[in-house]
């Protein structure tokens, strides 16, 4: 079997490692004309380290990355609202953060060791599915016949807008997220939460030397900041914060390398597959960031799809059984990851006491809860 995998992504380049292990012949064209990540830091939870196990990469991921176990959230002054540890990993961490550039990097080098041909600055110009192929003409004027496209072109996906139309664009929350890497401080040994009234700002430990914070925000739709005020408004942003995001507020500098994202969601009704074309990964279920499971959901993609293909059965059939198999867990981590967003943002004076309580109440059991389905087998 031929496949084309189209976006050299975190899960395409997944994709492309987990079918060349069962022996699929694998190409992979990247819009952008050569690797360019932006320089934050993104948390591979254990779910996410079992799939990178399997591409045979996690080594060296656990050899780059920061390794912590519970989650702190705190109040905007610094006083510790509840603890939760994490009931994921065993057989690997609860959770390795890394920078993106390394998590990149790592699994451009597995696709290469495993043969991988990743064609940038091309994209598919136009495919027709003829029933027994796909025939795909590349803006490079090359042309190629496949028996399977896998689309991990992103939350924008054009290979979704052009298969399903315009109707499953992905919707924007309300919400944005600045994001800058910074020094750690040692007492900086989990993911630590500041809850403000309306906004709240977090920690996750990079390295020894480094963590990542991420200040979640509303914002009207369409806004863009100029990044030259990245800085001012994050400052602005973070202004009822004391402790360690106050401290950090106060440091914050026009040149630090400060990143901003709004917060969209889109998930693909089934089926994902039409004929022979598929969308996969965040072009099929992007979600919030709060369970920091995106990545992992398009990584488990990739291996439940070459398992999948790798199985007995029509083509027909054995895609259908990866939706099938696929659906839920994606679903219960965007309904979970919005439900966190709209609870941290709908913190108000009014509401203070009783959200803070309830944290206090029911925060570890409903976290261990969705853990501990996404500690089961992908
Ligand atoms: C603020 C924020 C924080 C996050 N933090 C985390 C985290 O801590 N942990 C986690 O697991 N996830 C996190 N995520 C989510 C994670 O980044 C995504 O879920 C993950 O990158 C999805 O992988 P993907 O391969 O599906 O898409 P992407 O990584 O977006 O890759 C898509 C690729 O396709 C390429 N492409 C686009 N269009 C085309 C085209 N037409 N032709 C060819 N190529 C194309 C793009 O250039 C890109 O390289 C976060 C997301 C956000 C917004």
């Amino acid at each position: 079997m031929k496949v084309l995998v189209v976006g050299a992504g975190i899960g395409g380049l997944g994709a492309a490692i987990a079918l060349r292990q069962r022996g699929f012949a694998v190409d992979v064209v990247e819009i952008k004309p050569q690797l360019s990540v932006y320089g934050v830091g993104i948390n591979q939870p254990a779910n996410s380290l079992r799939a990178l196990r399997a591409m045979g990469v996690l080594d060296e991921i656990m050899a780059v990355g920061c390794q912590y176990d519970h989650t702190d959230f705190y109040a905007a002054d610094g006083e510790l609202i509840v603890h939760v540890p994490s009931v994921m990993g065993g057989d690997v961490p609860a959770n390795t953060a890394l920078s993106r550039l390394n998590l990149h990097k790592i699994l451009i080098g597995g696709a290469e060791r495993h043969d991988v041909k990743i064609s940038y600055g091309t994209t598919m110009e136009r495919f027709t599915d003829r029933g027994h192929a796909v025939d795909v003409e590349f803006t490079d004027g090359r042309r190629e016949s496949y028996d399977l496209v896998a689309a991990f072109d992103g939350i924008k996906s054009a290979t979704r807008r052009t298969v399903f139309g315009p109707e499953h664009d992905a919707v924007y929350s309300g919400f944005g997220v600045f994001r800058v890497t910074l020094p750690r401080p040692g007492y900086v040994d989990g993911v630590r939460v500041y809850q403000a009234l309306g906004v709240k700002a977090g920690f996750i430990p990079l390295s020894a030397t480094t963590m990542y914070m991420f200040v979640v925000t509303p914002d009207p739709q369409g806004v863009s900041h100029r990044p030259e005020e990245f800085a001012s408004v994050l400052k602005e942003r973070m202004a009822p914060f004391g402790a360690l995001p106050g401290e950090v507020r106060e440091a914050l500098q026009p040149a630090d390398d400060i990143v901003y994202s709004p917060i969209s969601d889109v998930l693909l009704p089934l089926p994902w597959f039409s004929g022979r074309v598929g969308i996969l990964g965040d072009a099929a279920h992007a979600c919030a960031p709060h369970l920091t499971q995106g990545a992992g959901m398009a990584l488990e993609d990739g291996l439940v799809l070459a398992d999948g293909l790798d199985a007995g059965g029509s083509l027909e059939e054995r895609l259908r059984a990866f939706e099938q198999r696929r659906f839920p867990r994606a679903r219960l981590v965007q309904d979970a990851s919005r439900g966190i967003l709209q609870a941290e943002m709908s913190i108000n004076a009014g509401n203070y006491d009783q959200s803070v309580q309830g944290m206090r109440d029911h925060l570890v059991e409903q976290s261990h809860q969705v853990e501990a389905i996404l500690n089961q087998p992908a």
